[in-house]
């Protein structure tokens, strides 16, 4: 669990499971994902992209007002509203390194999760964190940003990651 999976890993396409309680576990395979989405470097991570099936989400961002690095993690983060407004922005992802395309996504969203106190928060997220979090989010249900373009396009990044990744070793 300490290396992030690539497209076509089928760990990528499964649905992570709810947690039950956030305990010592939870909060340490948060601390290695926070580590490892450092140093990657990403902006968030999803422990599906190291092959954990729990609902587990970092992010690592700088906040576009304070110009502050904030760094959390998520467990049991769920969506529960989408602002109307959408906005269209180039992603990327750990798991299809090197590939990005414009992804449409709502500019704000409401959500909930348990923080690593075992905590219900419920908050509102826009501009960059509300981007990432619907990115890592989907994750967590095997969903991939790709998922978003037409099947052709998808194709071609999926290829693209493996020519990538052979070229690479
Ligand atoms: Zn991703």
């Amino acid at each position: 669990m300490d290396k992030i999976l690539f497209v076509p890993n089928p760990l990528l396409r499964q649905k992570a499971n709810k947690i039950k309680k956030v305990t010592n576990n939870e909060i340490l395979i948060a601390k290695k994902m926070r580590d490892i989405m450092n140093k990657a470097p990403g902006v968030g991570l999803a422990a599906n992209q190291i092959g954990i099936l729990k609902e587990i989400v970092t992010v690592s961002f700088v906040d576009q007002n304070t110009k502050n690095q904030i760094e959390y993690s998520l467990f049991n983060p769920n969506i529960i509203s989408y602002s109307k407004e959408k906005v269209v922005m180039e992603e990327g992802c750990l798991s299809l390194p090197n590939q990005f395309a414009e992804i449409e996504r709502s500019e704000k969203i409401t959500l909930e999760y348990l923080d690593e106190k075992n905590s219900l928060v419920k908050k509102q997220a826009n501009g960059i964190e509300a981007r990432i979090l619907q990115h890592e989010i989907d994750h967590l249900s095997g969903k991939l940003f790709v998922d978003y373009l037409s099947s052709l396009k998808r194709n071609i990044i999926i290829k693209k990651v493996q020519k990538f990744l052979k070229n690479k070793k």
